[in-house]
This record gives structure tokens, C-alpha cells and sequence, in this order.
């Protein structure tokens, strides 16, 4: 039988969801030049479904850009189809900028780093994620066996991500219920987020070849631990490439420069928390006492701090300086990595642009420490609601300039419909809607 190989051509969007449309693989070189039509309602296509209230109706035209360095081809055999899509901008006809798009906006703050402070990001994301396949049983935390049952899974998805062009770092059964964890190496610039789209993407592409699928959704259940995005990050210098994040002069290592950076975003990690942990079930997880993120503290070695210091590998100052970064921990998966991390990267930059002074190390648990404690050390707890979090983004202006006016209004409207929509439904019935979805 003929076959046609069919490539996607792709967009992430404020749900957090990849869609796009499809062409023949020999109409890759003339689709590399122009691109594919896109609508910009489509953005308002809310994770469940239904349409958010859109301010551009049924009117108007895009088209998406396509990157060529984000372009994933997976392999899975004669029988099988090959997984094979690319990333995009979303564009006016005219081929400028559309200001909404979540890649964009992402491009734009990474340039605006580099113009104004000299400096570029490095990233990488780590993923939490249920492999719906393997039973639920008890005491399978980080076990052998629990590695053991997801049988050709790992395997075959390490080999899928090599293949894209990822470096390979780990792969875990992780603590929670048909929980694994998955990372993979650091890169500069808007590849983090490609990468994130990729790991993600793959994870499903692997699954669903195995007749079964993965779910990135925040939280399985109410009483469960969450799968967490954690983005780990650094500061290197745009001339050189040399990290600028370590100062050994710092009782915790910190530099004056990336002092300002992470204090900018502690600055405004209750506001963005609406943008890196974007679904109503998002709060679930991002409660004290289940290692995710509670409070916009920044921890040392702190596995529920907001912003944590992570550990070295390593005793000799260049391997340290290297090697020392942090990790956002307060995003999932339902957040749009480029959404997430330009959010995250925005309010660095805030943070860089008026020189804020290095943030206070919060030593213990912000749970147990009193009101007037946590005051003295700027610590505050993180927004309890989705409702509540749009709220404080809302009212934030420090960052519109960064997300813009467009990107920004649109983000409410969407956010606020998923909200509404959620706020009708239990909590566990929320959480089965957001499985089925990420
Ligand atoms: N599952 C935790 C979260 O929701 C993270 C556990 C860990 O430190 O890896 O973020
Ligand atoms: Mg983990």
C-alpha cells in the first residue's frame, strides 16, 4: 500500500496543548519557506475543549513559522507511523510577529536579557509524568520493580529522545502512584522550551505506539503527590558562554548578578505562579509537606522551596561554578513551556533591570515559621486558587511590558473560562479531566 509520511507543523498554546496541521514530507522544503495557515481563536481552545471568550472571533488569518531546529522525526518501525513534527512561530500574513504567540513572547524576553544585561538563559526542564500502563501498587517509590513493569517504555522513549537530538540524563520511577521522572541535559535559549515540547511529546508518542499513554497532568489525585516541572536554570555570559552564577564569597555561593535575577523572580513568584501552574488543579499540588513549591522562598538544598539552590557534583571552583544553578519548582505541565519559562525568565529580567539586592536564604519550612518571620524574609504563601493567582497576575504591572498587553488579556480571559468551567466539579472530578487531557 502507498503511503505518504505526514509532518505537523506545530504550536503550543496558552493551554498548554501542542496542535497544528499537517502536509506531505515532500512538501517539506517549500512548507519550511512559507509556513502553514493558523486562526487566531485557536489560542482560546481551552485544555477541555470549549472555546474561551475570544476577542477576535471568527476573524482573521496567521500562519505559523516553522523553526527548523525544533523538527522531531521518531522512527517506530514499518508498521508503525513515524512521529514526525516541527515547532513554529505564530506570524501575521506579512511574516511579523504575532505578539500573543507563547514562543514569541519567550524570544522576546530572552533578547531583551541579552541587549540590556549582556547575559543568556540556560535551561533545562525536568518532568514528572503517570505511565497509565503499570498497576498501581503499594511501596513501588523510586523501586527496581517499578522500573522493571514499565518494561520497553523507558527504552524505547530514551531512544526516541537521542534520536530528536536531546541529551540523555535520567530516568526514574518516582515517588507517587505510576509516577517516573524523566531529564534530560541543559541548552541555551528558546531550545529549553522546544525540548520540554519534546520530551513531553515523545513520552506520548512512545505510549500511545505501546497502545497505552502517559498523563502530565499537575496532580492524579487530591491526596496524591504532584508531577511537578522543575526548571533548572543559570546565567551565562552572551560574549563568553562562562556561568556568572557563583560567587564563593557567598555563604550559600551566590552572585551579585544572579542574586538579582532569582530576586526579581521570588518578587513576583505569587503573580506568575498563574502562568508556570496554569490549571485549577495546579493548587492542589502546590500545598506545604508534598516536596513541590508552597511559598515564593529560596531554599538551599530545599526540596519544597519556590526557587531552590541544587546541589554540585564537584569541590574544585571551576567545576562549581559551572556546574551551580537553581530550579523553579512552583510549574507543571499544564503551563506552556514557553509560557512558563518566558514568565519565569521575565521576572528575573524585572529583577536584573532594577538591581535588586541578593535574597535572603530561608533556612526550615515556611510553615513553621510565624507570620512575623516570614515577613522579615519577604516570604509569602503562594496563591490557593487559580482565581487567586489570575488575580495577583492581573494586578502585577511590573511584567506587562514583557508579555504585552495582547498576550496578557488574552491569558486572563482563557485562564478565567477554565476556572469558571473547573469551579463547577469536585476536586477529584477535576483531577480526571486534567489526566485525560495532559
Ligand atoms: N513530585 C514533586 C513535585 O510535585 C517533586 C519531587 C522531587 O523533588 O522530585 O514537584
Ligand atoms: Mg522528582
Amino acid at each position: 500500500m502507498m503511503r505518504e509520511e505526514v509532518v505537523m507543523l506545530c504550536t503550543s498554546d496558552i493551554a498548554g496543548q501542542i496542535r497544528g496541521k499537517g502536509f506531505p514530507a515532500s512538501d517539506l522544503a517549500a512548507r519550511l519557506a512559507k509556513g502553514i495557515g493558523w486562526t487566531p481563536t485557536n489560542i482560546m481552545i481551552s485544555a477541555h475543549g470549549a472555546i474561551a471568550p475570544s476577542p477576535w472571533g471568527a476573524l482573521g488569518d496567521l500562519v505559523i513559522k516553522p523553526d527548523p531546529a525544533t523538527r522531531v522525526r521518531v522512527d517506530f518501525g514499518s508498521d508503525q507511523a513515524a512521529e514526525h513534527f516541527i515547532m513554529g512561530d505564530l506570524c501575521h500574513m506579512d511574516g511579523t510577529p504575532w505578539p500573543v504567540c507563547p514562543r514569541g513572547f519567550l524570544k522576546r524576553v530572552i533578547e531583551a536579557i541579552e541587549t540590556r544585561h549582556g547575559l543568556k538563559e540556560k535551561a533545562s526542564f525536568e518532568h514528572e509524568f503517570i505511565y497509565e500502563a503499570v498497576e498501581e501498587r503499594p511501596n513501588a517509590s523510586y523501586a527496581l520493580d517499578a522500573f522493571r513493569r514499565q518494561n520497553l517504555f523507558a527504552e524505547t522513549y530514551l531512544g526516541a529522545l537521542k534520536a530528536a537530538g536531546l541529551t540523555l540524563d535520567t530516568f526514574m520511577p518516582e515517588y507517587g502512584p505510576m509516577q517516573y521522572e524523566v531529564t534530560v541535559g541543559p541548552t541555551i535559549g528558546v531550545t529549553a522550551a522546544d525540548q520540554a515540547v519534546a520530551v513531553r511529546e515523545i513520552a506520548r508518542a512512545v505510549a500511545c505506539r505501546m497502545g497505552s499513554r502517559v498523563s502530565f497532568t499537575p496532580i492524579l489525585r487530591p491526596d496524591a503527590v504532584g508531577n511537578g516541572v522543575h526548571v533548572h536554570f543559570s546565567l551565562v555570559d552572551a560574549g563568553t558562554g562562562a556561568a556568572v552564577n557563583h560567587d564563593s564569597h557567598h555563604p550559600q555561593g551566590i552572585s551579585a548578578r544572579a542574586g538579582s535575577f532569582i530576586a526579581g523572580m521570588l518578587a513576583k513568584l505569587p503573580a506568575i505562579t498563574a502562568v508556570t501552574a496554569g490549571a485549577a488543579i495546579s493548587y492542589l499540588r502546590l500545598t506545604p509537606n508534598r516536596w513541590s513549591a508552597a511559598y515564593n522562598n529560596l531554599g538551599f538544598r530545599d526540596r519544597e522551596a519556590g526557587v531552590r539552590i541544587c546541589p554540585v557534583f564537584a569541590t574544585e571552583e571551576a567545576q562549581v561554578a559551572k556546574q551551580y544553578h537553581f530550579e523553579y519548582r512552583a510549574a507543571d505541565a499544564a503551563a506552556s513551556p514557553y509560557l512558563a519559562l518566558g514568565a519565569i525568565l521575565a521576572a528575573g529580567l524585572f529583577g536584573l533591570d532594577r538591581k535588586l539586592p541578593l535574597p535572603k536564604v530561608c533556612k526550615g519550612a515556611p510553615q513553621n515559621m510565624s507570620t512575623a518571620q516570614l515577613k522579615a524574609m519577604d516570604i509569602e504563601r503562594l496563591p490557593q486558587s487559580l482565581g487567586a493567582a489570575l488575580d495577583l497576575f492581573e494586578a502585577e504591572s511590573d511584567l506587562t511590558e514583557s508579555f504585552g498587553t495582547e498576550l496578557k488579556s488574552a491569558y486572563l480571559a482563557h485562564k478565567r473560562f477554565e476556572a469558571e468551567m473547573m469551579a463547577k466539579l469536585t476536586p477529584e472530578e477535576q483531577c480526571e479531566k486534567y489526566r485525560r487531557v495532559y
